[in-house]
This record gives structure tokens, sequence and C-alpha cells, in this order.
């Protein structure tokens, strides 16, 4: 065991105190990844705040995690000492089922480990990226690919694939028009990664404040969905509709802006059930999905994605990507316990 330095939540609602932990010994296929950046995520708040259910405290958030392999142990053969490394939403599953064994760890039906309020394998509990250190199985750390900045890999690992598998999934690309609701952690990320994969882009936002922000990262329209005008200028418009909204959200009205068989995705969790009227799904054969993060091939495959589009807008001039979303990898600095 290790002890590092850390930012914990000692109890449900309570401001996060700095602190230590103990982090497990490198085991044979561990890594140990020494943290540089760690994504501030909307999931830290609803979890210190219980806004989902009991969670396990202390709680110290962090599932966006960007840094560099210090250690490795004996077992290892993916990483090496120096190699640039992140962590997302998970750091373990079971996998045997069909669902690890397809890449899309997230789904394990024993349950994924999360990798903050969670329990691994070894019974113990899960503590999450606000901290100096990290131990985690080789198989659950992704590569961070050297045109793409630590800083802005770091919110790629749970906002950016939160985004990037729905739109892969439901075809998102030239020719197609998409939506985002909401523009902020998620649906900022969700709108540079569906222009890059060549969509037309929508924001669908509650008032016009972020507009000049959405059309630099990346929208070609923007619509304010206070004004009920927004709701019949766009009718029956998009192919896809991605919310990323974590308020309740009016289901039917948002539906009938997809074209027949559109797809309307929800990314979001507002803490209340939302309702629907079935018509609203019936006509216009409309689908209602849900995503959830992405499988760790998949959040390789976005970083790899994420650095080619980087190095494109380097060679045209543009500068390189800075994460927008808060980050700090000044946790040391922070905790007084020196750098
Ligand atoms: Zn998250």
């Amino acid at each position: 065991m290790t002890t590092v330095a850390a930012y914990a939540a000692p109890a449900p609602k309570a401001p996060l105190e700095c602190t230590t932990i103990e982090r497990r010994a490198v085991r044979e296929f561990d890594v140990l990844i020494d943290i540089k950046f760690a994504g501030i995520c909307h999931t830290d708040l609803h979890l210190v705040r219980e806004g989902w259910g009991e969670a396990i405290f202390p709680l110290v958030p962090g599932h966006e995690i960007a840094g560099v392999v210090s250690e490795v142990g004996p077992g290892v053969t993916k990483y090496q000492v120096g190699d640039r490394v992140g962590v997302g939403c998970i750091v373990d599953s079971y996998r045997e089922c069909d669902n690890c064994k397809a890449g899309q760890e997230q789904h394990c039906v024993r349950g994924a480990v999360q990798t903050y309020n969670g329990i691994g394998r070894d019974g113990e509990p899960t503590y999450g990226g606000y901290a100096t250190h990290v131990v985690v199985d080789e198989n659950f750390v992704v590569r961070i690919p050297d045109g793409l900045p630590l800083d802005a890999a770091a919110p790629m690992l749970c906002a950016g694939i939160t985004t990037y598998a729905p739109l892969k999934q439901w075809g998102a690309g030239p020719g197609k028009k998409v939506a985002v609701v909401g523009l902020g952690g998620l649906g900022h990320v969700g709108v540079k990664i569906a222009h890059a994969l060549g969509a037309e882009v929508a924001v669908l936002s509650q008032s016009l404040r972020k507009k000049d922000d959405g059309l630099k990262l990346g929208a070609d329209h923007y619509y304010a969905t206070s004004d009920p005008k927004t709701f019949e200028e766009v009718a029956g418009s998009f192919d896809l509709i991605v919310s990323t909204a974590s308020a309740p959200l009016d289901l039917s009205a948002y539906l009938s802006l997809l074209k027949t068989g559109g797809a309307l995705v929800n990314v979001g969790v507002p803490e209340e059930p939302i309702t629907f009227h079935p018509f609203a799904l019936i006509g216009g054969n409309k689908i209602l999905a849900g995503s959830m993060i992405g499988g760790i091939p998949k959040t390789q495959e976005l970083l790899d994605f994420c650095a080619e589009h980087a190095s494109a807008r380097r060679s045209s001039g543009s500068p390189p990507p800075r994460s927008t979303r808060r980050t700090s990898g000044c946790w040391r600095a922070m905790c007084g316990t020196g750098s």
C-alpha cells in the first residue's frame, strides 16, 4: 500500500478536503499512474450530493484521469514507465460475459468496477482521480497519443466517450443533421466531435447566451429552446438528437424535432424521472435510446480520432486543442505536499 494525497468529501454534501488515501501495491498486471490532470465531471457533483442515491464516503471523485506511467507490474505488456495514459469511468470488470468480451466492459453483467464510489473485485472501495496517483489494471488504461495534450485528453475519458459513442452508433457524419441538447460539459464536447465527424450540427440550448461559444466550437446552427418558435422552425429536421441535459426534458417536444426514423439518445442523467406520451414515438417511427460511456476499445478509438483531428487542425494553422472545461494538475501543490 502507498499513501497518496487526495481530495475527498468526508460525508454527503460536505466540501472536499485535502486528505490522504491508500493505493494498493502494484500487482502483476497493474500500472501506477502519476496523475497530471483530472477533469471535473457533473457526476462528481451528483455523487457528492447523493443525487443518484447513496454513495460511499469518504468519496474521492474524478474519472477523467490523464497522467504518466511511473511503475508497472511484472506481467504488464501494454505500457512502460513514461507512457502517457488515461483512465476513464471504469477500472475493472469481470471479463467473462459477452459484453466484456465484445469490449463493452461498461455493461459487464456482473457490474463493471467504477473508478470511484465503486467496490473493486478485491472488495475494497475505489477512489478517483482527485489524487496524486492511481493504480489500475493495464486492461483498463488507454494510451494518450503524442499529438494530444494531457489536459485536453482528460475530459475525453468521460464527457468525450459519452458523446462519441452514441454519435458513432447512430451514424453522425457527412449528410446527417445532428442536434446536441445543452452546451455544458458534455454538450460542448459533443458539438466538437459531431462537427469533426462531418455532421451538420445544431445546438438546442435554453437561451442564446452561449451562442458565440457554440458556433466557435463547430456548431452550424444555434437555437433557444425557451423560444416556442424554435420547435416549429426545426420540427422534423434532425436525424439524431443527443440530449446531454441534466434537468428533466419535455421529451415529446424534442421527439417532434426528429425526421422519420430519427433517434433521440439520452446521455444526461436528470435526478428525477422523465415522462412522455408514446404517440410522440409512434408517429414517424422514432427511436428513443440511451448510451452509457463506452468500452475500452471505443475509448482508445476516440483518443486516436482526437489526436488525428488535433494534428489536422495544427497543419491547417488552427491553434492546438485545449480543454475549455476546468481541469487541474495541481493536487500536490494544493494539498501542500510539495511537488
Ligand atoms: Zn463523468
